[in-house]
């Protein structure tokens, strides 16, 4: 049975001229693979995790990127061995080979959906686990470090994404909060689905 355990957990501070922020960061433990996603971009925090696994970066099959924000992808390619799935056309990369991917690459029980709205290339996964089922949600659901997490699905994302589409939004958070027991947002605290 798939195993996840948040490594990270990811925080969103924003500044009066920018942000702090790195994502939250998963380790998926399948019966023959490990898999890690959104790495973020706090190279200190995501080696110290590893370490604390007993894991280095090599020991990492896949990395699963659910958007192309830097917050959540620039520390991708530190993972030498691993292959790639990507928000990016719905290819799997191993280095410079790009193929489609089969809907069951990251082991049974892992179903990898499209979560458009953050931006448009938005991916999310769906884990059935020992606890039920888990949606990694990257920033389909996210929250601003220190703030309640209140889940109001109209909650406007404040990430002040050029390309960002409420309606869709919307309707990803819908289809995630329907499929998942769990959800871990792109930044903020695991929480249990109210059904
Ligand atoms: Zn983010």
């Amino acid at each position: 049975m798939n195993q996840i355990k948040v490594l990270i957990e990811g925080y969103a501070k924003e500044l009066s001229n920018g942000w702090v922020a790195s994502s939250t960061t998963c380790l998926i433990m399948t019966g023959d693979k490990k898999i890690i996603t959104d790495p973020g971009c706090n190279r200190q925090r995501l080696l110290e995790a590893l370490q604390r696994e007993g894991l280095t970066t090599d020991d990492i099959d896949f990395v699963f990127l659910s958007h192309c924000h830097p917050d959540h992808v620039l520390l991708a390619g530190i993972f030498e061995k691993a292959k790639y799935v990507t928000f990016d056309s719905n290819l799997v990369y191993d280095k410079d080979l790009m193929v489609e991917f089969d809907r069951h690459i990251l082991g049974d029980g892992i179903e990898i959906i499209e979560t458009p709205g953050h931006v448009l290339e938005h991916l999310s996964l769906l884990v059935d686990t020992p606890d039920g089922k888990v949606a990694i949600a990257g920033d389909v659901i996210w929250w601003i470090s220190g703030e309640k997490q209140i889940l109001d699905i109209n909650q406007k994302d404040r990430s002040h994404s050029k390309v960002m589409n409420m309606e869709d939004l919307v309707a990803s958070r819908k289809k995630l909060l329907g499929l998942a027991d769990y959800i871990i947002p792109g930044h903020g605290k695991m929480f249990k689905v109210e059904k």
